[in-house]
């Protein structure tokens, strides 16, 4: 990767982040969507003139409008809005008072705020303790529940995968599973826990996370089809 140039795209009315990379490695052209960004990635090999890449851009202006209009704009997290946290709408709210730093109830989750960090990243914060702690509870079990230990359980900001599971047991998630409903963590920690015993995705592996996780095809589903909104939600 030589450059990532960051341009403005122009769709009717609205303008769109595009970010150009040229690739020593790459074959051919290339526009990939970015869920953070509600934008672009246009990848080009070593040898194209930029031009060309304009050109490439503007033949897919009809797949460009398409994909902007399919996939969710983005929401920033902010204290006052209301997002989807565990399944539940629950409205994000300042509370200088509270005693502890966080307090989540059915429909509100307080924060005591923190002058040295934006409200962002407090509330990004936040979030990842939720989500961390409710991951670690649904691993222990389901690891106990077939015979297992887990090691670590680390989240990270991935758009490949949403868990991971290494061979010294340690567990990778993505925090955005915050944003996705209880069962959907549910499913993905029965997942990785059940790479514990079967490191491959075989019809035995399935079968053991079925084990765990009796209704895991209905999640697994909602996460294909509403995956790509997790990522809508940005400091
Ligand atoms: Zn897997």
């Amino acid at each position: 990767m030589a450059e990532d140039l960051a341009h403005i795209l122009e769709v009717g009315q609205r303008t769109v982040p595009l970010r150009v990379t040229r690739n020593r490695r790459a074959k051919r052209m290339y526009l990939r969507y970015i869920p953070t960004e509600h934008g672009f990635s246009l990848t080009l090999p070593q040898r194209t003139r930029f031009d060309e890449g304009v050109a490439f851009v503007n033949a897919k202006s009809d797949w460009i409008a398409n994909t902007l209009a399919r996939m969710p704009e983005k929401k920033k997290l902010r204290f006052g809005v209301t997002l989807p946290i565990l399944g539940q709408q629950v409205q994000i709210l300042r509370d200088p008072e509270l005693s502890k730093p966080f307090k989540l109830t059915a429909t509100a989750l307080h924060i005591r705020p923190d002058a040295s960090k934006s409200s962002g990243e407090q509330i990004e914060t936040v979030l990842k303790k939720i989500v961390r702690g409710e991951l670690q509870a649904l691993s222990e079990a389901k690891a106990a529940a077939i015979g297992r230990s887990i090691n670590r359980v680390t989240l990270r900001d991935t758009r490949s995968r949403w868990g991971s599971c290494s061979t010294t047991r340690n567990l990778m998630f993505s925090w955005r599973l915050v944003f996705a409903p209880y069962e959907v963590l549910d499913y993905v920690a029965s997942h990785e826990v059940a790479h514990l015993r079967h490191m491959n995705h075989s019809a035995v592996f399935w079968s053991r996370v079925e084990d765990i996780c009796p209704d895991y095809r209905d999640w697994k589903d909602w996460l294909r089809d509403h995956g790509a909104e997790l990522y809508r939600f940005v400091k």
